[in-house]
């Protein structure tokens, strides 16, 4: 049975207690949360469940809205100015999340919400939440929770204390590119100045932010940097993109629904920057005339421009491995260790090492050979 097959299983049957309402708010709340989706998500049909990368391998969250209502105006929202709200209060999130995590079908936390009126008061019933998943049911797993816009210092260093992560959406990489999103909110003040404030708290899992992507004809190259600004000057942990998909009723249910492709894209150029040091330069030189990424690897492109010639596996700087397709991180380190014992004299012992030769082939040399030359081959 699929994790989604048994919560609609559970749902319908004894796991909400014959609960009817709070079984609809679990689906409705869960559903409505469509736009924080992450990269490494895999929603299920509910949108309630899907995969972190948050350091622990195969993590599974219950990722849900506290409430529905919403008195903001982002136009790719389907919570949007609603009215009619569902909203949980904070002992039944609690209740009906410790029931996902009893059954072993989560591990952790991801709670958002829309802002029905004042934020605080919002903030206040998910920090409630997360006193009672801590203190009552003795929860010690991994939560993330969103910080709302415009949220006070207090209620977030609070939030800090509870959640291993937190986190609060750009959702466009400029003030100008945001009014034309929003007029609620202040790009500035509701959420620039909130992370620099979480930037000097202490979360195990640092914070987050998160752009939807097309909503605002914005280009990869103006992402790109607003990305490479809050690494350096907000020590993001890392950003996540969205690709715009228009809802019905939205003030942009007409606009085109942007490629999941480019998201893609994004999330491997932001893993360059982030995991490999590489330069925004480096990624600059690899956008097309529009600033936007192409179809093809970014990771691919670089090295194109990176290497004239392929590089001797032997004496290559750890930097310059990463820079070859086909070599990451953990691959770059044995390579490393490796030559310590002596050189490596051939293409078999890469592949052991775990480089994926048909991606690195083009690039590198080994024992004085190579397979053929960047240009002729890649
Ligand atoms: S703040 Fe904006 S994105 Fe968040 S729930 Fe409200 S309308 Fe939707």
């Amino acid at each position: 049975m699929t994790m989604q097959e048994k919560i609609v299983s559970l749902s319908a049957h004894s796991f909400f207690d014959r609960e009817s309402s709070r079984e609809s708010k679990v689906v409705s709340l869960s559903r409505a949360n469509q736009y924080d989706t992450c990269g490494s998500a895999a929603n299920t049909d509910l949108g309630a469940i899907y995969r972190a990368e948050n350091g622990q391998k195969g993590c599974l969250l219950f990722k849900t809205l506290y409430t529905n209502q919403c008195s903001f105006d982002c136009k790719y929202c389907i919570n949007a100015r609603k009215e009619k709200k569902s909203s949980y209060t904070p002992p039944e999130l609690a209740k009906t999340f410790m029931g996902l995590y009893r059954r072993n079908l989560v591990d952790g936390l991801f709670l958002s919400s829309g802002i029905p009126r004042d934020p605080e008061i919002i903030m206040e019933k998910m920090i409630e939440t997360l006193e009672i998943v801590r203190s009552r049911y003795r929860f010690g797993g991994y939560i993330h929770m969103k910080v709302l816009p415009g949220a006070s210092y207090d209620s977030i260093k609070r939030a800090s204390g509870l959640a291993q992560r937190l986190s609060i959406n750009l959702e466009a990489p400029s003030k100008d590119r945001l009014s034309c999103l929003s007029g609620t909110k202040d790009y500035r003040i509701d959420i620039l100045r909130r992370q620099r404030w979480l930037s000097g708290m202490n979360l195990s899992h640092g914070h987050t932010t998160q752009f939807v992507v097309g909503a605002g004809d914005e280009s990869d190259l103006e992402i790109l940097n607003m990305l490479d600004f809050e690494h350096k000057n907000f020590g993001i942990q890392r950003g996540y993109f969205s690709a715009f998909s228009p809802c019905r009723g939205t003030a942009l249910e007409g606009r085109e629904k942007t490629e999941k492709l480019r998201e893609v894209r994004l999330y491997n150029t932001d893993f360059l920057l982030r995991k490999y040091n590489f330069n925004i330069r480096e990624i600059k030189e690899i956008l097309g005339e529009d600033g936007n990424l192409s179809r093809e690897d970014p990771k691919v492109l670089v090295a194109r421009n990176y290497f004239v010639k392929p590089v001797d596996v032997n004496s290559a700087s750890y930097d310059e491995l990463l820079h070859v397709p086909g070599i990451g991180e953990v691959s770059a380190k044995r390579i490393v260790e490796r030559r310590k014992r002596g050189l490596i004299k051939r293409r078999r012992e890469l592949k052991e090492m775990g480089v994926v030769l048909r991606r690195a082939d083009a690039f590198v040399k080994v024992n004085g050979w190579s397979q053929r030359g960047v240009c002729e081959y890649v």
